[in-house]
Formats: C-alpha cells, sequence, structure tokens
C-alpha cells in the first residue's frame, strides 16, 4: 500500500521548501492541495511536474475515500495547503484520520509552520504554550472564549487576519487587561517581517498609529496569567516541613 506524506510549504520564503519537500513532492503519484491554481503556481517555481487534484474543506469529506482508495492500490500521495504545515488551521484532518482508521501509513514532513516560527522568536515562555487557532468572528463570541482563558496559565498563540486584528487587540485588552506582556509577529520570513511586543497597551498602540501594522498575516502571542503567588508560598512551606521532619531526631 501507498503512503500518505504530509508536506509542509513555505509561509512566505521559497527557500524554506526543505530539499526532502521537494523530493517527496516531485516522486508521489499526486498531490492533493487546498488551492490548485496557487500551489501550481508553487511546484512550477521548484519545476515540478506532478498530478495537483482539489482537497479542502468542502470537499475533504468526499475526497478522503477516494484518496484512501488510491493509497490501498500502492500509490503514494502528498497533502500541501496554500501555506505552512497542513492541518494547522488548514484542511487534512478528516484524511489524516479515516487513513489511520483503514491502516494506510502516514508520514508528516518537519517544516514551515507560523505557531513554531512566531514563538520561538518571541521572547515570551515556549515551555508551555496552548495555540488557540482564530478566535471566533463574532464579537460576542470572541469575548466569551478570551473571558474562559483568563486563568490560562501557558503562553496563548492565535492566528489572526488583517480584518479583525484591531478588533482581536481592543478584545484581548478588554478582557485580560491593558498590563499583560503581547507579541505580535507579522509577515513572518516575508520583506515586511515585523514584531511588535510590549505590554497590551502598547502594543495595541503602536498598531493603531501605523495602518501598515494592520497589513498582512498575524501570529498574536499573550503571555499566560501570572500564577498566584499565595498558593505557591504554602506549598514552599509545606515542602520545607516536611523536609525538616526528615532530619529531627
Ligand atoms: N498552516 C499554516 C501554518 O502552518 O502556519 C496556517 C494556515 S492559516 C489558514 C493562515 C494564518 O496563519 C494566517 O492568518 C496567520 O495568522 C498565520 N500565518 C501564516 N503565514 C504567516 C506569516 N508569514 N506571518 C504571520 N502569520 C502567518
Amino acid at each position: 500500500a501507498g503512503t500518505l506524506y504530509i508536506v509542509p510549504t513555505p509561509i512566505g520564503n521559497l527557500g524554506d521548501l526543505s530539499p526532502r519537500a521537494q523530493q517527496v513532492l516531485s516522486s508521489v503519484a499526486a498531490i492533493a492541495a487546498e488551492d490548485t491554481r496557487h500551489s501550481r503556481q508553487l511546484l512550477q517555481q521548484f519545476a515540478i511536474q506532478n498530478d495537483v487534484f482539489t482537497l479542502h474543506e468542502h470537499n475533504e469529506r468526499e475526497r478522503a475515500s477516494r484518496v484512501i482508495e488510491r493509497l490501498s492500490s500502492g500509490d503514494d500521495i502528498a497533502l500541501i495547503s496554500d501555506a505552512g504545515t497542513p492541518l494547522i488551521s488548514d484542511p487534512g484532518y478528516v484524511l489524516v484520520q479515516q487513513c489511520r482508521a483503514a491502516g494506510v501509513r502516514v508520514v508528516a514532513l518537519p517544516g514551515p509552520c507560523a505557531i513554531t516560527t512566531a514563538l520561538s522568536a518571541a521572547g515570551l515562555p515556549t515551555d508551555r504554550f496552548t495555540f488557540e487557532g482564530f478566535l471566533p468572528a463574532k464579537p460576542q463570541q470572541r469575548r466569551k472564549t478570551l473571558t474562559s482563558l483568563l486563568d490560562e496559565p501557558r503562553t496563548m498563540v492565535f492566528y489572526e487576519s488583517p480584518h479583525r486584528i484591531l478588533h482581536t487587540l481592543n478584545d484581548l485588552q478588554a478582557v485580560m487587561g491593558s498590563e499583560r506582556a503581547l507579541v505580535i509577529g507579522r509577515e513572518l520570513t516575508k520583506q515586511f517581517e515585523t514584531y511588535l511586543s510590549g505590554t497590551v497597551a502598547e502594543v495595541l498602540q503602536q498598531v493603531e498609529a501605523d495602518s501598515n501594522q494592520q497589513r498582512g498575516e498575524f501570529v498574536v502571542m499573550l503571555a499566560g496569567a501570572p500564577v498566584q503567588a499565595s498558593g505557591g508560598d504554602e506549598q514552599a512551606a509545606l515542602r520545607t516541613v516536611l523536609l525538616l521532619r526528615n532530619h529531627l531526631p
């Protein structure tokens, strides 16, 4: 049986398509892509001539069974999305889930992804983080989601589009307050790559003041809620007592 390859593509800089990704995209029987026109352009730049067919959120369920038939008959297939890693706020979940259920081998290549790119340069804690994808488009839902994250101690990572960046930053300030540390990565790996950092209020001010900062693609990263000091003190005191007890006659 064939293998389904999950192949990340550049999020802006063509130099980020790995040699291994190029090799897999050239050698598979066909490539499933979110937008065939967009992906053919990318493949053309690397002189990769291969069959490309669509697999996007509206036809994924129906396409998945056909793809699994091809895989079962021995074809290798690659899955790509418009940019970055498939399945990360992109199609592919249904296909991978069904491949696993059918016993089809799935191999993922590591590669470009806006989350790890932004987070590794942000200067916020990265030992633990939570990826929240896109916040809901409706204001009420958006604020509700943010409210549910109020006590989240891990760094939070959001994806955002130019249409909603200001709304999201305003809601972040309304719900989380103005003092938390916030970093925005914009147009990563592209010509106008920018990081803005500071408190929520400071970053909001910078974005509001400069319309250029409202253009492009964004990763928004918010520091987690400060861990309550009182509970920590009690824990530390208890540990000291237990330790001392071991050393007392
Ligand atoms: N699969 C992609 C990945 O691996 O990052 C994400 C796809 S999602 C539909 C698109 C969103 O990812 C954008 O709205 C933005 O939040 C983020 N993104 C993608 N490329 C980016 C870039 N070059 N700079 C900043 N954010 C980016």
